[in-house]
């Protein structure tokens, strides 16, 4: 048995999402970050984002999560603004961002009410965390604070999953299991997913579609045509990695 297809997947898929931006210009001060830039995200897709360092892939996750307007231009989930959406986005960082003085299980409820605990208890099994629900987020390592951080984007059940180099600072072992766990929760889970990545195997591994920016605008955009489970050769990421 393989992993479902997207199709498979989709069809009992619970939120449907469709991202469109258009021509979206963000600028701070005299300086511009985004330039006309139009991107259209299905339902289901998992898109990554790749891209010289401050060329503006953190402002357009932010613009899509809604923490940053753009300047001028449109940002429309299925034609509803995102005020008007149920659209719900939860974000990861290359940090974890874990309130220390927090448990782990406390960090992962956060702005949850009602049965927090259950949901937090539950989510925190699905990142196979489970038994250090009660230990402070100091104790775990890197690897193990990214997979709490993970817990505590999920345990929203969001529609967008936004990951912004969540990865970066891992070792490349922990990086390889921590890409597995997100393929497989995004396989299982249903929502949508903007990645930002430097590492082209990454990019490979996860995406549907591949997306370069450069100078403030969409260079590329690359249908990633690698089945899943992604079993890709050395000549296709050289070939990736010259593009990207
Ligand atoms: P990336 O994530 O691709 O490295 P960013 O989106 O973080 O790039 O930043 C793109 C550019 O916008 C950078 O030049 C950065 O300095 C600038 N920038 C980002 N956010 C702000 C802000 N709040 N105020 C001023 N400049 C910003
Ligand atoms: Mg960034």
């Amino acid at each position: 048995m393989g992993v479902p297809s997207l199709a498979e997947r989709s069809t009992h898929q619970k939120k449907a999402v469709q991202i469109l931006l258009q021509q979206i210009d963000k600028s701070f001060g005299d300086k511009t970050v985004l330039k006309n830039l139009n991107l259209e995200i299905e339902s289901g897709e998992f898109v990554v984002i790749v891209g010289k360092s401050g060329s503006g892939k953190s402002t357009l996750l932010r613009l899509v999560a809604g923490l940053e307007e753009p300047t001028s231009g449109q940002i429309t989930f299925n034609d509803q603004s995102i005020k008007d959406s149920k659209l719900s986005a939860t974000m990861m960082y290359q940090d974890s961002r874990l309130l220390p003085w927090k448990t782990v299980i406390n960090n992962v409820g956060l702005g949850l009410k009602g049965d927090w605990k259950e949901k937090a208890e539950k989510t925190l099994d699905l990142v196979g965390l489970y038994s250090f629900k009660d230990q402070w987020p100091s104790t775990l390592s890197g690897g193990q604070q990214q997979r709490v951080a993970l817990a505590r984007a999920l345990v929203h059940k969001p529609s967008l999953l936004l990951l912004d180099e969540p990865l970066s600072a891992l070792d490349a072992l922990t990086r390889m299991d921590m890409q597995n766990l997100i393929e497989k929760l995004w396989l299982n889970q249903g929502f949508t997913a903007l990645l930002v990545t430097h590492d082209v195997r990454e990019a490979v591994k996860l995406a549907d579609r591949i997306i370069l920016i450069e100078d403030g605008d969409i260079t590329l955009n690359i249908k990633n045509t690698v089945k899943r489970p992604r079993d890709f050769s050395d000549v296709m990421l050289a070939q990736m990695e010259k593009k990207i």
